[in-house]
């Protein structure tokens, strides 16, 4: 727990947010301003800042935040018609807050990645 980062304290739950799955290691809850209809983000309850420290750190914990998001697609109904998910990275990646989250992003065709 990082008391100053803003995902953290959803995990504490001194923040609200709309859960939409829990598991041990991980959190998934809709995003305030949503960019898809189905927007969802998946996030490690441990902090590491962003995908390359995790990934990097605890190789497992990255493979279940994919695997709650690949649970989460198939709850919400993307599998038939696929999604994108995406981990924004540090300033260039236009990464806002620093605690790795992963975009669940569908309902509706996406267009082109960096439309
Ligand atoms: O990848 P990036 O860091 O830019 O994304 C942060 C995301 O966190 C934004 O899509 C923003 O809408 C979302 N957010 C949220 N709940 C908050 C604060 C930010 O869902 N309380």
């Amino acid at each position: 727990m990082t008391s100053d980062c803003l995902f953290c304290r959803i995990v504490a739950g001194e923040i609200p947010a709309t859960i939409v799955r829990e598991t041990a290691t991980t959190l998934a809850f809709r995003d305030i301003d949503p960019k898809a209809p189905v927007h969802v983000l998946v996030i490690p309850k441990e902090h590491y800042a962003d995908v390359a420290t995790l990934g990097q750190a605890d190789p497992e914990l990255a493979g279940q935040v994919l695997a709650t998001a690949a649970e989460v697609a198939e709850a919400e109904g993307l599998l038939a018609d696929g999604f994108r998910l995406m981990f924004n990275t540090g300033g260039y990646g236009g990464q806002e807050v620093f605690h790795v989250h992963a975009h669940l992003l569908g309902g509706a065709p996406l267009g082109p990645m960096l439309a």
